[in-house]
């Protein structure tokens, strides 16, 4: 499984639809301070389903959308897909590509999508599970992190560790059935 593209139209500083392709191996994303690398992170990030509008460097949900700049309207809405390469079927799903769409308008709707089909963000969350690619992962290594991840409680610790080791999925069901 690798990530074969993102594709942005109107999250942060992306006001045109983007898509960056990548291939599978290592791509470095370079260019000059506020030019928008960060965001690209942010934009994987989002559309895994991150809530915390703290982890996406804004100050309420709607700052993902595109505010405008001195020459451009603000956007009204902001469009995210992550499609993964999924044919050795990693994820546990038949499909041998994996799109995953997350959007939200101004008015605070929003929805997610998985290969098109409208869904719940439990259902983006379970697709991922044990993978390590869940906002709850270590796919995307944010800076501080690792101290984070030195410094932090055991419990904390021991989440990364079940998540690699594939159980979370299991101890989810548990929970949710204990609670029925
Ligand atoms: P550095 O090298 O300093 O880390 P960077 O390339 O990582 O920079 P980012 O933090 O990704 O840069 O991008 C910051 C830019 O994104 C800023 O210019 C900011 O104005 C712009 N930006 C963030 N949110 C929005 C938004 N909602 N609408 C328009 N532009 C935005
Ligand atoms: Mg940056």
């Amino acid at each position: 499984m690798y990530l074969k593209s993102i594709e942005v139209h109107g999250f942060k500083s992306f006001a045109n639809k983007l898509k960056f392709q990548f291939h599978n191996g290592i791509t470095g994303i370079v260019g000059p301070n506020g030019s928008g690398k960060s965001n690209v992170g942010d934009a994987v990030r989002w559309v895994l389903g991150e809530q915390s509008v703290k982890q996406l460097r804004g100050s309420n949900m709607q700052d993902v959308i595109f505010s405008g700049t001195e020459n451009r309207k603000p956007l009204g809405s902001a469009m995210v897909s992550i499609t993964l390469d999924n044919s050795d079927h990693q994820l546990p799903v038949d499909y041998n590509e994996v799109t995953v769409t997350r959007r939200l308008y101004r008015s605070g709707e929003s929805e997610y999508l998985i290969n098109g089909t409208a869904c719940r963000l439990r259902d983006v969350k379970e697709l991922f599970y044990d993978t390590g690619i869940g906002k709850e992962g270590y796919s995307i290594i944010g800076q501080g992190q690792i101290d984070k991840i030195l410094n932090g409680k055991p419990e904390e610790r021991r989440e990364l560790f079940d998540e690699a080791a594939g159980i979370v999925k299991f101890k989810r069901r548990k929970l949710s059935a204990q609670k029925k």
